[in-house]
């Protein structure tokens, strides 16, 4: 099924740029009363709705209602609860200590949140609730008003969220606007205040380009190769079990999916074993039939990723079905460098295992590459963790269970080079989209 969307040009961009700046200028959108309403409202949109949302996953994704309960609804609660819980703290004025001796006797200072305006919120599709909600959550917390953009890609839940989220939250604040590239377009000329996009380098260019013109800031939430190093003499049973149960959960659309597995000759032979017993355990004997397997988005990133299918030799897997933009669960083997799986970001059911001879050829392995938005490692030497985290640059190191640190809302979330900029989640979301103004006060005599 291919929608249309009615046109949104320039024009009405800019007249609901307009619109909103106003109402922002009119102070409705500060108050905590305000900011507390809209996430409670948020939060009853998702509890209210888990039946459809889960109808229009499964329509877009194939995503299983348990991971739909689970990754998109119940995570983004987790965040809109730490708002409700904490955000009243959060805003209090901050005194910072003025003690300089060029200053007269009774300055102070402090610093306050103050909110940016009117935020974009660009989203993707492979987590099209939580991926949206959460910075949006964020934006509505620091007391902005915001135009949200769904990706159309995901477009069941894109219909849904327009048809929700107006009825929802305050419509002199908040707007969806639906569409791709051409309202995107329309959307990116306007002067907003902060811009937050998700989705790939490529267009992530065109944002910061757009953004540029007005002096916006952006984050951008990108992607990349994130590897996994697996050290010898770990527990394999249970390293596959992380690692195929975080690769394969969402069919690999995953932006922190684990990407590569780079370990020892002896472990690779040892993990692919492994791997191959937890995805029969994980999806039966004929994945394609399972209830919980995913299917990939759209027949562009099938074709993209059965052309990646001929790289190294076909330990697991390696089946796909187009009618059904299946590709299952596959761990190739053997796999040089310079092949095609090894030269962009996966984003797919496909994991590739390349061997090292020991840590030092790991690090530079993934120093000589972009960096990554994760780091992942199963190790028990310290050494090693510490090798890891010092000498590698990436978004996030994460030992032991990948994907998971994105789940908690006191860690900052965002990448680092080509993995993007900026961060969000909990209290960082609330600084990303304010800004943290001075407050100076000099007595007279
Ligand atoms: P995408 O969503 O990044 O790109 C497609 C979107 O870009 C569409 O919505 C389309 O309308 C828009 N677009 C395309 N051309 C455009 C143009 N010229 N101007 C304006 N907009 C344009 O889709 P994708 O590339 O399939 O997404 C996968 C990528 O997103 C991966 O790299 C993944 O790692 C990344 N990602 C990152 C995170 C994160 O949180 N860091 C989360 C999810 C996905």
């Amino acid at each position: 099924m291919t929608t249309t969307w009615p046109d949104f040009t320039e024009t009405d961009a800019a007249a609901l740029v307009t619109r909103l700046r106003k109402v922002h200028r009119s102070g409705r959108t500060k108050p905590l009363a305000w900011r507390r309403a809209q996430l409670t409202q948020l939060r009853a949109l998702l509890t209210d709705n888990r039946k459809d949302i889960a109808d229009a996953l499964w329509a877009d994704l194939h995503k299983s209602p348990n991971e739909v309960d689970i990754a998109e609804i119940n995570l983004t609660i987790l965040e809109i609860d730490d708002y409700l819980e904490h955000l009243e703290e959060w805003l209090a004025p901050q005194p910072a200590e003025v003690d300089v001796p060029h200053l007269p006797e009774g300055t102070t200072a402090h610093t306050e949140f103050d909110p940016l305006g009117v935020a974009l919120v660009l989203s993707a599709w492979n987590y099209p609730i939580y991926l949206l909600l959460t910075p949006v959550a964020g934006a509505l917390a620091a007391g902005n008003a915001v135009v949200i953009k769904p990706s159309e890609l995901a477009e069941q839940t894109s219909a849904l969220l327009a048809r929700l989220i107006p009825a929802y939250l305050d419509t002199d604040a908040v707007a969806v606007v639906e569409g791709g590239v051409a309202p995107t377009t329309a959307l990116l000329a306007q002067n907003f205040d902060h811009i937050f996009y998700t989705g790939n380098g490529t267009v992530g260019r065109i944002v910061m380009r757009a953004a540029a013109e007005h002096l916006t800031p952006v984050t951008l939430e990108l992607g990349g190769k994130s590897p996994v190093f697996v050290d010898r003499d770990t527990d394999i049973a249970a390293v596959a079990e992380r690692i195929a149960s975080t690769k394969f959960s969402n069919a690999g659309q995953i932006c922190v999916a684990p990407d590569y597995v780079l370990t020892d000759p002896e472990t690779a032979q040892a993990l692919t074993t492994a791997l191959a017993q937890v995805v029969q355990e994980l999806y039966g004997d004929d994945p394609q039939t399972s209830g919980t397997y995913g299917r990939i988005i759209n027949e562009r990133h099938f074709d993209r990723l059965t052309a990646l299918l001929g790289s190294g030799r076909t330990a697991l897997g390696g089946q796909s079905d187009r009618t059904e933009k299946y590709i299952a669960p596959t761990v190739l083997l053997d796999v040089q460098p310079d092949e095609p799986v090894m030269q962009e970001e996966i984003f797919g059911p496909i994991l590739p295992i390349l061997t090292v001879a020991d840590l030092t050829e790991a690090i530079d392995f993934i120093n000589d590459r972009d960096k990554p938005l994760a780091v992942y490692a199963f190790t028990d030497n310290d050494t090693t963790r510490t090798r890891l985290i010092t000498e590698t640059s990436s978004g996030a190191v994460n030992f032991g269970l990948p994907v998971f640190h994105l789940t908690v809302p006191t860690l900052p979330f965002g990448g680092v080079g080509e993995s993007g900029m900026g961060n969000y989640h909990g209290r960082y979301s609330l600084e990303t989209f304010s800004h943290r103004k001075t407050v100076f006060n000099v007595p007279l005599n």
